[in-house]
């Protein structure tokens, strides 16, 4: 899958909008992203997965897939399916990031995180962290897309792939030329908010 034919799937399923939103942070953006609109079909998620695996041909191959819940489930485990591991994911449990339902890994065992997208990387490093303090050894990170724009993801030394580099321009409510223009704003999945 070429960046083309992805970006034509985030397209057609929504998981990409164009036009003036208004995001949780309170800021507006000219874009929006929501990759569970493209892998609640799974089709396209097995595609999306095979295409991501592909990226670890030349690493280290992993032992076992890890995600951080929510967002990196449905893909992560794709692309364990491609590569024929097993998939586990961390859950937050009062705000700390946990392995539950008797999810483990044995000392020594290579991992890599699968996540949707990658934004502050924050989540990933919280799964990051939680494996190698049982022992784990971190040989890739995966994602579809990468919106990190300019700053700094704390992966260190660890490999990072996605398929997609996107940015997302945000302004300040009182400073947005989207708002000047007379375009009106809209919270992505609801109606509009303000005429
Ligand atoms: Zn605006």
């Amino acid at each position: 899958m070429n960046t083309k034919e992805l970006l034509n799937i985030l397209e057609k399923t929504g998981a990409i909008l164009d036009g003036h939103f208004l995001l949780s942070s309170g800021l507006h953006s000219n874009r929006f992203i929501q990759c569970a609109k493209l892998l609640q079909y799974p089709d396209y998620a097995k595609k999306v997965g095979v295409a991501l695996a592909e990226k670890l041909s030349g690493l280290e191959q992993p032992d076992v897939i890890a995600s951080p819940a929510l967002g990196g489930i449905i893909i992560g485990h794709e692309v364990a399916r491609a590569l024929k591991k097993p998939h586990i994911f961390v859950e937050k449990v009062n705000g700390k990031p946990k392995l539950r339902r008797g999810f483990s890994i044995e000392p020594g065992s290579k991992f890599v995180v699968v996540e949707d997208v990658a934004t502050t990387g924050k989540s990933i490093m919280e799964v990051v962290s939680l494996l190698r303090d049982l022992g784990g050894i971190p040989v890739a990170i995966l994602t579809i897309i990468d919106r990190s724009d300019n700053r700094e993801l704390p992966f260190g030394d660890i490999p990072f792939i996605s398929l997609l580099k996107l940015t997302i321009t945000t302004y300040e409510p009182n400073n947005c030329p989207l708002c000047k223009s007379g375009s009106p704003v809209t919270k992505p999945g609801s109606r509009n908010i303000k005429a």
